[in-house]
């Protein structure tokens, strides 16, 4: 984990809340790419080129198979499977921040809780927003009944891509990590 103090890794400008990236160097170099993804330029698209390596390394295979299989699903045009791929990765990569870089055990918990506990953290407070919509959104594709038109499926993929780069950019502070007994 890299210090409080540390810099954002492109412009070298400190970073307030440790994260690697500061918010504009986080735009320009990721979510500015995420927001291009369409059915015309997801083929082949891969996650080593959507993020950086510094956030690429805090990912597991799991989560880099599922964003490479909603990709897919987006050059395929798969609306509904595009919605429901977007919102395992959304559940996935909420639990997994919160057990691995902020060593809080979440399997049990539903993802309100997860939120919550986030919040009491000190996250920021535009990732709480981003994500108490996002779970809203993730319970309606859950319902069978439930179909998603193109301009909401790669909207919802969107908003989940750029949530993951901004989850895995932010740095929870040492002094507000909970340590399990
Ligand atoms: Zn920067």
């Amino acid at each position: 984990m890299i210090g409080i103090d540390s810099p954002c890794q492109y412009c070298h400008f400190a970073v307030q809340d440790n994260s690697y990236l500061c918010p504009t160097c986080l735009y320009e170099h990721v979510i500015r790419k995420i927001l291009t993804i369409k059915p015309s330029t997801a083929e082949n698209m891969q996650c080593a080129y959507l993020f950086p390596d510094f956030l690429l390394a805090d990912m597991d295979d799991f989560l880099i198979k599922d964003i490479e299989e909603l990709l897919g699903c987006i050059y395929a045009e798969l609306w509904t499977a595009i919605a429901l791929m977007s919102s395992r990765i959304f559940e996935q990569v909420l639990k997994n921040h919160m057990k691995l870089n902020m060593n809080i055990d979440v399997d049990e918990e539903v993802l309100g809780g997860c939120i919550k506990r986030l919040e009491k953290q000190g996250a920021p407070a535009n990732l709480i927003v981003a994500l108490t919509e996002l779970r809203e959104t993730r319970n309606d594709a859950m319902h069978a009944n439930k179909r998603f038109s193109p301009a909401d499926s790669l909207e919802l993929s969107r908003k989940v891509l750029s949530l993951v780069a901004s989850v895995y950019n932010y740095r929870p502070k040492p002094d507000t990590m909970i340590t399990l007994a």
